[in-house]
């Protein structure tokens, strides 16, 4: 029976924890209280199982009221193991790394761990249009769920983005999901199967939770792929080295769309003579490469891919066209925020690894002021150097400690200022910039030794830059 909680640290003292906790297969506990969490514990309470909420960190009021309005048992700042170590399943938010104690107690137990998006796939029909990768899954993400819902198909945005996907299995009746897939939510999925996968690219990222080891990430990028049939879809970028070696290795059953840059032997989604193409057992879609909204080559392969999964689903060539050629693309992405005396603003700064701003340097045209810095995950420089030094005539190194930038472009750029903030470094851009520029956010860095997050830090160069 579940039975209404709300322990905090300082009322349980003296808790006989096991009145509460009968041992049965029947309670789900979910670790972590955002937004997977509560949606996780949402669906597990309508379909009557015995639901427990643990957050080591205080809940934020939205989602302590959705627990609260639900009648979900639930306590914050602290992991009662007693609580915990019964349950018969547990459901765990991406954000809690394997090494956690709890964690290496519940493995210790063998009380299998599952992610949100496992648990909400057990309780819907839908067809799931899944999209990993280590760079351009919120765009391709939102790109495709903009495609499909203008073409007036019932269907949700989920994942990272958007409710979270069992929120919505339980409170709505999509006939579609499309859902952004993180290495995280991946590795707690078993059962799960994706109708239409994408993996974009695969760079190192999040290393730190993955023994340091890059196959180990990669194979849980791979297991977007786990369980699909020859009816089911996988779409790839074919140029990928990482990608393209594992799927020759795994030879998956699934029917296989990969997509190119140009026209090349096996691709089904290319340019060729300016001109987008796409084959699919649908028919042929084409469409002029300068009609689409998103720039960059980058953005080429999340159009490509949002494309092959559209015309997948047999949505009109008209409509995947409009939604191609109107999207307003992601804040924070290659955004741009305003023109000031013929000088462009552009807000990347969800360019938090060194590749995203490799991409972003590509797609400059003009000459460009770029700032860049913040924590530093391990990058390596040489890996944008040449763009650097083709594209950019100045730097603004904006963070606590610039040392490595310093040591790596000090003398190979003639410009080159420091920054301790937003409103400095956007004070130094405007001073050194010239009409006919660009200014670049596209830090390559993350953002929390000067900013709350990647979003404070865009906003913070939005609200600069307009108040030039
Ligand atoms: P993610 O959700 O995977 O972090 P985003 O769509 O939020 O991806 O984009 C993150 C950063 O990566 C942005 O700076 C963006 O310009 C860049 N980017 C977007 N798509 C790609 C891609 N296909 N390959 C490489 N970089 C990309």
């Amino acid at each position: 029976m579940a039975q209404f909680i709300n322990i905090s640290p300082k009322e349980n003292s003296g808790l006989n924890l096991f009145d509460f906790a009968p041992l049965t297969l029947k309670r789900i506990v979910v670790l972590g209280g955002g937004e997977s969490g509560a949606g996780a514990a949402v669906l597990a309470k309508k379909q009557g199982f015995d639901v427990f909420l643990s957050d080591s960190s205080e809940i934020k009021p939205k989602y302590r009221d959705m627990l609260i309005e639900y009648g979900i048992a639930f306590e914050e700042m602290q992991h009662t193991e007693a609580l915990i170590l019964n349950a018969g399943e547990i459901i765990k938010s991406p954000g809690i790394p394997d090494k956690a104690p709890i964690i290496q107690k519940i493995k210790a137990q063998k009380i299998p761990v599952i992610s949100e998006i496992e648990f909400g796939g057990r309780y819907t029909n839908a067809k799931t249009i899944c999209i990993t990768g280590s760079n351009g899954k919120t765009t391709t993400t939102m790109l495709t769920y903009h495609i499909l819902k203008e073409a007036g198909l019932h269907v949700g945005l989920a994942g990272n983005v958007g409710d979270s996907f069992a929120l919505q299995v339980a409170e709505k009746n999509y006939d579609y999901y499309v859902i952004e897939l993180s290495s995280f939510q991946l590795d707690g999925m078993y059962d799960f199967k994706a109708d239409i996968a994408i993996l974009l690219n695969i760079t190192p990222d999040h290393l730190d939770r993955y023994n340091y080891e890059m196959q180990n990430y990669v194979d849980s990028k791979l297991r977007i792929l786990q369980n699909q049939t020859e009816d089911d879809a996988f779409i790839y970028w074919m140029d990928d080295p990482i990608v393209s070696r594992e799927i020759e290795k795994l030879k998956p059953k699934v029917t296989l769309y990969p997509f190119a840059e140009k026209k090349e032997a096996g691709a089904k989604a290319y340019t060729e003579n300016h001109k987008i193409n796409i084959e699919t057992p649908n028919g042929k879609f084409t469409m002029e490469e300068e009609l689409v909204a998103l720039t960059g080559t980058h953005n080429l392969y999340n159009s490509l891919a949002s494309g092959i999964a559209a015309k997948l689903l047999d949505i009109k060539d008209d409509n995947i066209r409009r939604s191609l050629s109107d999207f307003k693309g992601v804040e924070h992405r290659l955004e741009k925020v305003a023109r000031v005396r013929g000088v462009e603003y552009i807000n990347d700064s969800k360019a938090t690894n060194v590749n995203s701003c490799w991409y972003a340097l590509q797609s400059m045209k003009t000459p460009t002021v770029l700032i860049l810095g913040g924590t530093d995950k391990g990058n390596d420089y040489k890996e944008i150097e040449s763009l650097v030094l083709n594209k950019c005539h100045a730097l603004i190194f904006l963070g606590v400690d610039n040392s490595k930038l310093h040591a790596f472009f000090d003398g190979k750029i003639d410009t080159i200022r420091e920054a301790g903030s937003m409103q400095e470094a956007i004070e130094q851009a405007y001073e050194i910039a010239q009409k006919g520029d660009t200014v670049l956010l596209s830090p390559c860095c993350a953002s929390f030794d000067l900013f709350q997050n990647y979003e404070d830090r865009g906003r913070q160069f939005k609200d600069c830059v307009r108040k030039l």
